[in-house]
């Protein structure tokens, strides 16, 4: 057994805060499902839970919470800042912390660096975007409310854009980008490392009907460790030094997803892993009214 510790595992953040390695994700977990789901996982060990304004669940993570009996302060919360709030920034979080039921949340993202007029997901602002948004969270910094700031869905494009600002005077203190085999980014996660921004993986295990469970070399692995596939990405990902966000409403997959402690890949395992051709991308940028992907390192 080797002496490994992932369920207690952390990251120390730019802020000086640590993001627990992994987190429960919330997103398309429904009202009515997710405040189990949460509760169990705290129960279960989980200190991290991962959520956002747009998937519409806030209150319901809030009474999971609540529920789990496991106090505040020990859990790392996360929310994020829709794209249709980003010219109320300091409301948003409000009404975020308002639906939580808590004072403060650990990490505040901006979710998508773009910035949508209320009334019209498609329809961009012609006056606003990232950088006007940044600047706004940036005030939100010694209010008690939020321990530490970050973006999401920020390529190398995006961070240099914000990085370079005059405006920026707190450099992100996460990037929560999709990560996976088929969607590794090494340029965006060498250059957020380089800016001492940490790097959080979302749909780790591929989202929804992933097509990386009947994947020949994450299968043959996953056999030989006597572990499932799931665990496998997810310890890949841990491996590969980001935290990881597996969600799930299921009790027996949300403790399997947990299950990473005493055991690890060897060199040879996360070579062949990192040698996975396929690519896709879970979250694109078509439904946006801007474009926030440019290249094949996203
Ligand atoms: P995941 O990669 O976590 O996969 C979730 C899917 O896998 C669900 O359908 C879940 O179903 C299923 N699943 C979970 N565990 C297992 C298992 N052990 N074996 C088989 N199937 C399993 O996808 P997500 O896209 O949800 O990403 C994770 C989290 O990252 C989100 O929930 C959200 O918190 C965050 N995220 C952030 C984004 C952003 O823009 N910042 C974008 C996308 C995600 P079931 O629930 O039935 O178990």
């Amino acid at each position: 057994m080797v002496n490994i510790k992932n369920t207690t595992k952390s990251y120390k953040l730019n802020t000086g805060y640590s993001i627990p390695a992994i987190g429960l994700g919330t997103w398309q977990s429904q009202p009515g499902g997710v405040e189990k789901a949460v509760e169990e996982a705290l129960r279960a060990g989980y200190r991290h839970i991962d959520t956002a304004f747009a998937y519409g669940n806030e209150k319901e993570v809030g009474q999971g919470i609540r529920a789990s009996g496991v106090p505040r302060e020990e859990i790392f919360l996360t929310t994020k800042l829709n794209n249709t709030d980003h010219k109320r920034v300091a409301e948003a979080l409000e009404d975020s912390l308002r639906n939580l039921g808590v004072d403060y949340v650990d990490l505040y993202l901006m979710h998508w660096p773009s910035s949508t007029t209320p009334d019209d997901m498609k329809k961009h602002y012609d006056d606003w975007d990232f950088v006007d948004t940044w600047r706004e969270m940036q005030k939100l910094a010694g209010t008690g409310k939020v321990r530490s700031l970050g973006v999401s869905n920020f390529g190398i494009k995006n961070l240099e854009r914000l990085l370079n600002d005059p405006s920026c005077k707190i450099v992100p203190a996460v990037n929560q980008i999709e990560l996976h085999p088929a969607n590794p980014s090494p340029k965006l996660v060498a250059y957020c490392n380089s800016k001492g921004i940490h790097c959080s993986g979302y749909s780790p295990l591929g989202s929804s009907n992933s097509p990386l469970y009947s994947n020949e070399t994450l299968k043959s692995i996953a056999e030989a460790k006597k572990r499932t596939v799931a665990q496998v990405l997810l310890m890949w990902g841990l491996q590969k030094g980001w935290s990881v966000l597996p969600k799930s409403v299921n009790v027996d997959r949300i403790h399997a997803n947990f299950d990473l402690d005493g055991w690890r890949l060897t060199d040879e395992e996360m070579a062949k892993i990192d040698a996975i051709p396929d690519r896709f991308k879970v979250c694109g940028d078509s439904w946006l009214p801007i474009k926030v992907f440019f290249g094949d390192d996203e």
